[in-house]
This record gives C-alpha cells, structure tokens and sequence, in this order.
C-alpha cells in the first residue's frame, strides 16, 4: 500500500490550561492590543468566565493591574482599564558584537531603566567576557536601586548559537568560547530565567517588531567583523532552522576566491567582505580587532579614496550572495546594519543596485533595502520582545500564580 501523506491541520484545543489563557491574555495586553477585559473576548472569542478567570490570576500574581475605567460607548457600564505591571519583571538584554557591547535593562512595560556600552574584544574569551557583562547588570541594578529577583536575561553573541543547548558551536570570530555553558554560567550569576540568541537573529526580530504589518519575511544583513543575517517570518517569528544556523550567510562560498576563513574554510564570504577583509585589503596592521575596527571605520567614515573603492567592490560581492537569499525567501525588507553599513553610504547604495538589478521583478516589486528603522538598537528592542515573551509565556506564569495568596488558598482548599 502506498506510504499515508500527513495532513496538515491547526492545532485547535477547547482545553486551555489557566497559564496558557493568563499569557494569552498578558501578551496582548503588552502588546497594546487590548485595554479591558471586553477587548479581551472580542480579540480572543474566549468565555466571559475563562477571561474573568485568567485576569483575576494575573491581577492575583501582581502583574495585571486594573487602572482606572475606559468610558463605554453605549449606556453599558465603563470598562475597567488593564495594565501590565511594570515591577512583574525586569528584562536585561547584552547585545554583544566582537569590540563593544551594550547593555541594557528594561521594564516588562517597555520601559527603557538604563543602557551602557562596554568595549571588551570577545576575544578574550568567555569567562572574563560574560564576568564583564554580570558585573556591568550588578552595577546598573544598583545604582536604579532595582533588586527584584524577577528578571530574564536575553544574550546576543556574534556567532553560530545552539539556542536548545545554550552555547555557541565552533564560533569562527570568538575563540575559546566553543561549547562553554552560556546559559548555565548567566543564570547561576544572575539568577532567573537567560536565553542566548545569534546577534544578528535579535536585531532582525527588533526591526521586524517596528513594522507593524509585516507581510513577508523580513532579513537583517549585518556587515561588521562578521557577516550574518537574522530572518523573521511574517509571522513575526525568527526563523532559526533545525539546528539555528538559519541565515548564516557570512560563510557562503564566493566563486573564484581562496580567502582563507576564520572557520577553517576558505573563499567565505566575511572572509572577503567583513571589516577584518577590508582591513586586510587596506594593509591595516594591527593585532589588535578593536584598533583595526577603529581605523578601517574612521578610513571609511572619511571616505579615503582607497577604503571607498574597496568598499563598494566588497558591497558588489555582498550584494550577490544577498539576491540568492531574496529568490530563495522572497522578503518584504531588507536590513544593512552593522559597523561597516553604518560608517559607509556606499555599501548600502551598491547593495541596493545590485539587489534591484540582478533579482527578479517580481520579487523586487514591494521590497524595500534600508538602514535600521531603530539603528544601533535594533538589538535592544529584539531582546526585549524575546524577555517579555518569555517573562509571560504559559511556563513562565506556572509557578508564579500558582504563588498568588488568593489562589494559593483555592488550590488548598
Ligand atoms: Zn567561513
């Protein structure tokens, strides 16, 4: 008999558990999607008692609190107003690139507390690198007089992540860091929950999370040290594949070179066009990653006749392995960020000739290569997208309303 096909069908279940509806709930209040418990059922087609339910646990947890009441149109009675807590959860999110990083904290109302850049290399490797990025949180926390035990810790790194497994897998610009427990180590310093993301994946979900109808993919190049890309689907989802190595373009071959890569191989792409290959070009002599940065940056930034003409040959090869990705992902914008982009209007414009030239019409037609929308924040707002999904998600709540005084009670009786 021939092999059955599966069919495809959404995942519908009446049964949803108390923690499920309270998030359901929480995130779309965070989101700005609803202000009461009304909005609530029209929004969800949910009972008035599973809704009168899930609030009632997340305004018994502390992090739903009611604020006032919303005038109703007709002659009904005025709605109470809904408002996320913003003490339910502090987010610390590090953006790290491979010379400076930066760190911020927020509150799970999108409340910027404070953001501090750190120049360490990563080269340094993990345990002085991560101590610094510990001790920077400390003392940020400190000085906002913030000792809330409520927090989820978002790390970016510039590098291949394992996100299931919470480290970083044969990284070709962070050596010593292969396989050393991330997650494990932020979360034994830090405390509560800590998720390690790809760097580039976090800003391309920042940037996807400003557009506020996105109908096709979204892609976020970053030319820096490195080259990679970030995919977010229209779904506003990241796209990480099966193992998280989605997107990662730096180490495609470009025909006809024999650049030896930091991974080993050889005619990579970040082997020909990153910051590192600029400066190579250029015959910038420096041990140093952050001085060659600095000075490839500064020669760009001055538009030296030498930086500029290699640059745009660069950007030529970067746009081609990007037309591969547009006939493969068809996406509706692309984003040229990353230290290079942002000290170049070259790199961007030759992207964008090539994109338009070589790509298909019919792929080309609605897109739109820009700059960051959020520039250098990108990554702050993707991490935080990721902390309060992740502060609110159904696993999350499961302890935390099962504390709630109220329900503690019910759940005993
Ligand atoms: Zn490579």
């Amino acid at each position: 008999m021939q092999q059955p096909v599966f069919i495809a069908a959404p995942t519908v279940t009446a049964r949803l558990s108390r923690e499920t509806v309270a998030s359901l709930i929480a995130k779309l209040i965070a989101g700005g999607r609803v202000a009461s418990k009304a909005d609530v059922g029209r929004a969800t087609g949910l009972s008035r008692t599973t809704i009168d339910a899930g609030v009632r646990a997340l305004v018994e947890a502390n992090a739903v609190r009611v604020s006032g009441l919303q005038p109703s149109p007709g002659r009904g009675r005025p709605a109470e107003v809904l408002v996320l807590n913003p003490d339910f959860g502090l987010i610390l999110v590090a953006d790290c690139g491979a010379t400076v990083s930066r760190c911020g904290v927020f509150d799970i109302g999108q409340q910027r507390l404070g953001v501090r850049d750190i120049e360490i290399p990563i080269g340094v490797g993990p345990d002085a690198f991560l101590a610094e990025v510990v001790a920077t949180f400390e003392e940020m926390l400190s000085e906002l007089g913030l000792t809330a035990p409520a927090r989820t810790t978002i790390i970016g790194l510039p590098g291949p992540v394992d996100y299931w497994g919470g480290t970083v897998v044969r990284p070709p610009i962070m050596p010593g860091w292969d396989g050393f427990p991330i997650v494990a180590g932020l979360r034994d310093a830090l405390g509560g929950e800590v998720i390690l993301e790809n760097d580039v994946n976090l800003r391309a979900l920042g940037e996807a999370r400003s557009v506020p109808a996105l109908r096709g993919p979204l892609l976020y190049v970053k030319v820096g040290s490195g080259i990679g890309m970030g995919i977010v689907g229209p779904d506003g989802l990241l796209v990480r594949g099966a193992d998280g190595a989605a997107g990662d373009i730096g180490h495609i071959r470009v025909a006809g070179s024999e650049e030896p890569c930091l991974c080993g191989s050889s005619g990579c792409l970040e082997a020909v066009a990153s910051i590192r290959a600029v400066g190579r070009a250029l015959e910038v002599d420096h041990s140093g990653e952050a001085e060659l940065v600095e000075e490839v940056v500064s020669r760009v930034r001055r538009r030296d006749p030498a930086a500029t003409m290699i640059v745009k040959e660069r950007a030529a090869i970067i746009g081609e392995a990007i037309v591969t990705t547009i006939q493969l992902l068809n996406p509706e914008r692309i984003v040229i960020g990353g230290q290079l982009a942002a000290a170049s209007d070259d790199l961007l414009a030759v992207i964008r000739s090539i994109v338009y030239s070589r790509a298909l019409s019919l792929a080309t037609r609605n897109l739109v290569v820009a700059r960051p929308a959020l520039g250098a924040d990108s990554g702050m707002a993707g991490g935080l997208a990721v902390g309060i999904e992740a502060t609110l998600s159904p696993e999350a709540l499961v302890g935390r309303l099962r504390s709630a005084p109220s329900l503690a009670k019910q759940i005993e009786a």
